[in-house]
């Protein structure tokens, strides 16, 4: 079990396995964010219990909602605000991972291997 957590600890969650890749999006909101992705199937993400409350941002269509801690500001995960967008999948911070957590993962920008 890999565990993550925001800088104040309030947001926890755990994985089963450490990413094998992680994405460094461009696109205009995650790059403001500075936020590294690992893509999990949503069932695979679970959040601690008694976690902190996350405020969300969402924009352009609004399929997608951006969870950040209301304690300490760090952006854990985002989720699809319909289930049929992103087929289930959610998008973990990588960057709340412990550095070792990563340092076999593949880094990708974009989607693609850069
Ligand atoms: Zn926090």
């Amino acid at each position: 079990m890999i565990e993550a957590s925001c800088h104040c600890g309030a947001v926890r969650l755990a994985v089963e396995t450490a990413p094998a890749e992680v994405n460094d999006c461009t696109c205009s909101i995650c790059r403001r964010l500075g936020t590294l992705w690992a893509y999990y199937e949503a069932p695979q993400v679970r959040f601690a219990e008694g976690n902190g409350p996350t405020d969300t941002y969402v924009w352009n269509k609004r399929v997608l909602a951006f969870h950040r801690c209301r304690g300490c500001g760090c952006v854990t995960h985002w989720r699809a605000t319909a289930p049929v967008w992103a087929e289930g999948r959610m998008g973990v911070n990588a960057r709340l991972f412990e550095p070792e957590v990563l340092a076999g993962a593949r880094r990708l920008v974009n989607g693609a291997a850069g």
